[in-house]
């Protein structure tokens, strides 16, 4: 079993989603008691949220870069940035570190692109929304997404900083969302990414009118096939 690096905190209401998901895909494959040999290297989210409210990424990809060498050097064989926003900085991170960071973008088109979806909706912070980096990226992917109109991406931004990553899920939080969903489906979306860690907290991505894409279990499952793909293939196949 190869050893997952995690960078955490950002917020850690995600981070502990990533950790029972990964557990829970390694139990189910390898059955028993079986769990990951992970790695998590958690950070003070205040200090990476005045970061990006500095517009300072530099200082952001030299501190995610230090962390990702500190994991790597503690016995992981792949690194996450459990956050989307933060890939905001991911070559710089990858490019301090030797095993391979496995990029939540990546993984998400990959999704996409497997169930045919061609125009799907971001649902994500104001940085992952309008920054450039994660449409840019899935366009050379071959993914052209949608992003909500400005006052919407406002509700967003404020709903995944003011309550999900404080540990709020608001009922009528989830109302607006699922109607900027409906406005989406109403203007062609044929599917919503859920493309901030934390919404999975508030959104089934089973229970929406549209195909949902929770990239925080797209991540976690790339990151144990990365571990234990090929254990758990022999297994299935010496039954
Ligand atoms: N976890 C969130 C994301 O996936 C937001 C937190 C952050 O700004 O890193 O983008």
């Amino acid at each position: 079993m190869q050893t997952i690096g995690l960078i955490g905190g950002m917020s850690f209401e995600s981070s502990a989603v990533y950790y029972r998901l990964i557990n829970e895909m390694v139990r189910e494959r390898l059955g028993g008691l079986a769990s990951a040999e992970l790695v998590m290297h958690s950070v003070n989210f205040e200090e990476i949220v005045s970061m990006q409210k500095a517009g300072d990424w530099t200082a952001a990809a030299n501190r995610l870069g230090d962390v990702a060498l500190n994991l790597q050097a503690g016995g992981a064989n792949c690194v996450l940035i459990c956050t989307n926003t933060m890939h905001l900085i991911a070559d710089q991170v990858a490019s301090r570190i030797s095993v391979p960071l496995i990029h939540i973008i990546d993984e998400t088109a990959r999704s996409l692109k497997a169930a045919s979806c061609k125009r799907p909706l971001l649902l994500a912070t104001r940085y992952t929304m309008e920054h450039g980096f994660y449409a840019d990226r899935m366009k050379t992917l071959g993914v052209d997404i949608m992003v909500p109109e400005a006052a919407d991406r406002t509700t967003v931004h404020d709903i995944i900083f003011n309550e999900l990553c404080a540990g709020k899920v608001v009922e009528s939080s989830r109302e607006k969302l699922m109607r900027i969903i409906e406005r989406a489906h109403a203007k062609g979306a044929d599917g919503i990414i859920l493309g901030c860690t934390e919404i999975c907290l508030i959104l089934d991505p089973n229970r929406l009118p549209l195909p949902g894409f929770d990239t925080t279990a797209i991540h976690a499952k790339a990151a144990v096939d990365f571990s234990i793909g090929e254990e758990a293939i022999k297994e299935t196949a010496a039954a």
